[in-house]
């Protein structure tokens, strides 16, 4: 049984894995975000889930199904919740489903959780519920938890070779260069290649407004130009998430 996905296991052989490897479990955050006219909505939980599960097969790991639904977009890094298909929760909802999982996952008996965010949004509210499910557990909690934002495993010679004309930042990397070279590499069949928009970079205020100001954000949703995508750019960027993360997990969690 080699398959790197816990769904797929029978709860004997979970148990098994989990009594014989103590293998790092693999936790996916997403998002239901609108991601351009090219990207799927669900683009932030497969690219986690993807880079999860190649990270997995270096450490022996297993990587549980995606928290697929994320915290509320925001313009200045996801386009906003004025889009059709952008399905968002409340941050106490997220912050209870990770609880929950750390919770859940310390009861069968997991010592070390990985949770790897790809979704903006979601990244104080991944770390509030770490920090309840653990204050839950108490000190005599065996389990340890890393969590992660994939795209900061990217070195600063790897993003200087995908944007030579310059890097925008991450924030508005939302169904740009980066997603979409990612998509192009794992899930090519979801990329809609003739429909890649070439917006140029959105240029927000430094302030927010609410109710947020739809005009700030581009009608296509992309915050800045995704036609430098290519599968290539996304199978270099893939290589180097899943070595650098699995050293990560090998360095903190040996
Ligand atoms: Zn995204
Ligand atoms: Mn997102």
């Amino acid at each position: 049984m080699s398959t790197v996905w816990m769904n797929q296991l029978s709860w004997i052989d979970y148990e098994a894995r989990l009594l014989r490897d103590q293998p790092p479990i693999f936790l996916p955050v997403g998002a239901l975000e609108q991601h351009g006219p090219h990207l799927p909505l669900g683009t932030d939980g497969l690219l986690a889930a993807a880079v999860a599960a190649d990270t997995a097969k270096r450490v022996s790991g297993l990587v549980a199904p995606t928290l697929s639904y994320g915290y509320k977009s925001q313009p200045k890094c996801g386009g906003g919740q004025h889009f059709c298909g952008t399905t968002s929760v409340d941050a106490a909802t997220l912050i209870g489903s990770v609880r929950d999982a750390v919770r859940e996952f310390a009861r069968h008996g997991a010592k070390r959780l990985v949770i790897v965010n790809g979704h903006y949004e979601n990244q104080w509210f991944l770390i509030e519920g770490i920090d309840l499910g653990l204050r839950d557990l108490g000190p005599a909690a065996q389990l340890q938890v890393m969590r992660l934002e994939y795209w900061d495993f990217l070195t600063e010679t790897t993003l200087a070779s995908v944007f030579p004309n310059g890097f925008p930042g991450f924030a508005l990397e939302h169904a740009a260069v980066i997603e979409t070279s990612m998509m192009l590499h794992y899930h090519p069949d979801l990329v809609r290649v003739d429909l890649i928009p070439d917006d140029g970079p959105a240029d927000f205020p430094p302030y927010d407004v609410y109710p947020t100001r739809r005009h700030w954000v581009p009608l296509s949703g992309v915050l800045s130009s995704a036609k430098g995508a290519s599968a290539a750019k996304g199978a270099v960027m893939a290589t180097e998430l899943a070595q650098r993360m699995a050293a990560a997990v090998a360095h903190e969690f040996a």
